[in-house]
């Protein structure tokens, strides 16, 4: 005969508690179970080893293995309270909240101030009744020069030097090309700005970049004069300053306008009384305009007897340096965060 049955049932108890006391989820203590206690687990296998023994032995081999059952589907009952807390403690912890922890801040996008102030022209202009033009940023000669009275060996190139490409075309000095691209596909009567980009070949210093914003603006119509456009400049100037505003033209020289003008507002700062930032002069230039050259619209086929027009060309950059008193142009272009927000 092998081993006492008394003796393997007590080694089979031992292995189910180490075996029980080892299980960490609830899945390991049901396969636990069905390993000791399950159908065909092995303290239901020594149950049926009992019709093997002798007649004498049966009655206590019964009640040893409905003792060790007992006891193990007891441990089994208390393990599954212990594991199911467990696990509950697990959950908590993972979703716990600690509310003493700094918050996360959110960090929000914004436009730049020159997209900002360009829409806000755009706008003001758009109230004004001026639709908006586009068109590419490299240019042709024609376009950028010649079709705006500025022939080969006109001293007004050398203000607007530019880059050249190797391809034959150039970076637009101005967004006057726009003008011309938009008279050569529509009649008078039009209202357009053609805002943009444009190059100058320019080092980079607090008032200079060789790349900056303009809106040009043109007015072809009958009977379109001076007083046409000076009215309109203020309304524009004051809307964008958001202020009364003295305004003056000084004669001045641009190829593409005749009479052409500078125009200075009162200064923003001193109100007039004169200060370092309008030197003393009470006035700040801001833009640059005229009426357009009679040669400018006959070059492009519009009759220059029957139609007149004004046009103004305005930098984003001063305009904005202006109103909020941004000392450096170069601000506009570090994308330095500091700045960006400060102009929110
Ligand atoms: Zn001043």
């Amino acid at each position: 005969m092998g081993e006492p049955f008394a003796e393997r049932l007590e080694r089979l108890a031992r292995e189910a508690d180490g075996e029980l006391a080892a299980t960490s989820d609830l899945a390991e203590l049901e396969a636990w179970r069905v390993r000791f206690l399950g159908k065909s687990g092995r303290l239901t296998e020594e149950l049926k080893r009992i019709g093997t023994l002798s007649v004498e032995e049966r009655p206590h081999a019964g009640q040893l293995v409905n003792q060790i059952k007992g006891r193990l589907e007891g441990a089994q009952g208390q393990r599954r309270e212990a594991l199911a807390a467990r696990a509950q403690e697990a959950r908590l912890a993972a979703e716990a909240v600690d509310v003493t922890l700094p918050g996360r801040g959110r960090w929000l996008g914004g436009l730049h101030p020159l997209t900002q102030a360009l829409r806000r022209i755009e706008d003001i202009f758009a109230i004004l009744g001026f639709d908006w033009a586009w068109g590419p940023e490299i240019e042709d000669e024609f376009h950028n020069f010649e079709a705006l009275n500025i022939p080969a060996h006109h001293p007004a190139r050398a203000m607007h030097d530019t880059f050249y490409l190797a391809s034959g075309g150039l970076l637009r000095t101005h967004t006057s090309t726009v003008q011309i691209r938009f008279m050569e596909h529509h009649e008078p009567p039009f209202r357009i700005i053609a805002p943009g980009r444009v190059y100058r070949a320019d080092a980079l210093d607090p008032t200079h970049s060789p790349v900056f914003h303009q809106v040009e603006g043109l007015v072809v119509a009958e009977g379109i004069h001076m007083g046409h456009l000076k009215a309109t400049l203020k309304e524009f100037l004051e809307r964008f300053f958001e202020r009364a505003l003295s305004m003056r033209l000084r004669p001045s020289y641009f190829p593409f306008t005749e009479p052409s003008a500078e125009v200075d507002i009162g200064c923003l700062l001193c109100g007039g009384t004169g200060c370092r930032v309008c030197k003393g002069t009470g006035f700040i230039e801001v833009l640059g305009c005229g009426l357009v050259h009679p040669a400018v619209l006959a070059r492009i086929g519009i009759d220059a007897e029957r139609y007149t027009g004004f046009a103004f060309g305005m930098g984003v950059e001063r305009l904005l340096m202006l109103k909020d008193g941004v000392p450096d142009v170069r601000l506009f272009y570090e994308n330095d965060l500091r700045f960006l927000r400060s102009l929110r």
